[in-house]
C-alpha cells in the first residue's frame, strides 16, 4: 500500500441523474445535504446508449451551480469520436474540469458498434483533443469485470488506462478488503501507483444490493448477506447493522493507507453522511 499512502486523501460523493420531478427532489435533497459535507468533488453518472445522456448534463450543471466541483461519468460504448469530441467540448465550455472515462455497457437489443471498444482508448482519445484539461479517473475493480478473460488480464487493462492518461481510480464496491489490499499490490508490481480509491456501497437494501452485485460482480461474502437476510422485514435493524459493517470497512480501509473514498449515494443523504460523520471524513 506504500503508493497508496503518499496520496492526499480526498472524499468524494456520486449521483445519478434522476427520472421524474420526485426523482429530482429527492436528488436536491440530497444534494444540498451531502455539500454540507465539503466533498473533494462530486461525480454524476452517464447511462450508456443514450438513455440519460442529457440527465447527466443537466444534474452536472446544477452542482457546478451549487458551487460544487464535479466529474461528469463519461461512457463510450456506442459512442463517435465526433459525438465524444462534442461532450468534451460541452464540458470545457461549463467549465467541468475533471471526469470518469469509461467504456460503459452496451443497453441490452442495441448493437454495439462506435468507435471506441476500451476505456484506455477513451481516455487516449481525451488527452489527444484536450491536452490535460482534465483530471482523469477511470474504474478499477478489485473483484476483477465480470467480462475479464482472466484476473492478471484485468490488472494489465487497468495499467493500460493508467498508461493512456489517467490520473486517479475509483474502484467498484466491495466488501473484501483483502481483494482491495491484493488488488493495489498488483498494481504496484505494474507500475501503477495513481491513487486507487475505494468506490463505498453503503448497505441500507439487501435485494437491491443483490441486483446491482449480480450485475457488476461485486461479491456480497456469504456470511453477510446471511445476516442481512435474516433480518426480513425489519428494515431498520437491517440498515444499523449495514451501517456498523461499511463504517468497519471504510476504518479498515483508511487505516490500511485507502487515499480516500468515493460514495455511491444513491441519490440519498442519510447513510453517506452518517459514515461519513461517524468517520470524522470532514478533519480528516
Ligand atoms: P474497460 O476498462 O474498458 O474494461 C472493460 C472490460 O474489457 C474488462 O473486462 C477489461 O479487462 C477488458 N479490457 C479493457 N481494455 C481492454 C483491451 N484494450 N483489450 C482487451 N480487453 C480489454 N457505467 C455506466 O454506464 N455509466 C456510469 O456512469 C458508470 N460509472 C461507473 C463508475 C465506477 C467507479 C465504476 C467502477 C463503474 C461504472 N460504470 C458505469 C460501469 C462500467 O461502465 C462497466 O463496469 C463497464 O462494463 C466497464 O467499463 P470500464 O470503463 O471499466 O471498461
Amino acid at each position: 500500500m506504500e503508493s497508496q499512502r503518499r496520496h492526499p486523501k480526498q472524499f468524494s460523493i456520486e449521483f445519478f441523474p434522476p427520472k421524474g420531478e420526485e426523482g429530482l427532489a429527492r436528488l436536491r435533497t440530497a444534494r444540498e445535504e451531502l455539500a454540507k459535507l465539503s466533498p473533494k468533488y462530486v461525480s454524476v453518472t452517464f447511462g450508456a446508449g443514450g438513455s440519460t445522456q442529457e440527465g447527466t448534463l443537466e444534474t452536472v450543471r446544477e452542482t457546478l451551480a451549487a458551487g460544487l466541483d464535479t466529474a461528469p461519468h463519461l461512457s463510450c460504448i456506442g459512442g463517435s469520436r465526433e459525438s465524444i469530441r462534442a461532450i468534451l467540448d460541452q464540458y470545457v465550455d461549463m467549465g467541468v474540469k475533471r471526469i470518469v472515462a469509461l467504456r460503459g455497457d452496451m443497453p441490452s437489443g442495441m448493437r454495439e458498434g462506435g468507435d471506441f471498444l476500451y476505456a484506455n482508448e477513451l481516455v487516449e482519445f481525451i488527452r489527444a483533443e484536450t491536452g490535460d484539461h482534465f483530471h482523469i479517473e477511470v474504474a478499477a475493480y478489485p473483484e476483477f469485470h465480470p467480462q475479464a478473460a482472466s484476473a492478471s488480464a484485468d490488472l494489465d487493462n487497468f495499467a493500460r488506462k493508467v498508461k493512456a492518461g489517467a490520473n486517479a481510480a475509483i474502484t467498484q464496491y466491495f466488501y473484501n478488503l483483502d481483494a482491495y489490499l491484493r488488488f493495489v499490490e498488483e498494481c504496484e508490481r505494474r507500475g501503477v501507483e495513481i491513487p486507487i480509491v475505494p468506490g463505498i456501497m453503503p448497505i441500507t437494501n439487501i435485494k437491491q444490493l443483490a441486483r446491482f452485485s449480480a450485475m457488476c460482480g461485486a461479491e456480497i461474502p456469504r456470511w453477510l448477506r446471511l445476516r442481512l437476510e435474516a433480518y426480513g422485514d425489519d428494515l431498520e435493524s437491517l440498515r444499523a447493522f449495514g451501517l456498523e459493517v461499511t463504517v468497519e470497512l471504510c476504518r479498515r480501509l483508511l487505516d490500511a493507507g485507502a487515499p480516500g473514498l468515493h460514495f455511491y449515494s444513491m441519490n440519498q443523504a442519510g447513510t453517506t453522511s452518517r459514515i461519513w460523520r461517524d468517520l470524522d471524513l470532514s478533519a480528516a
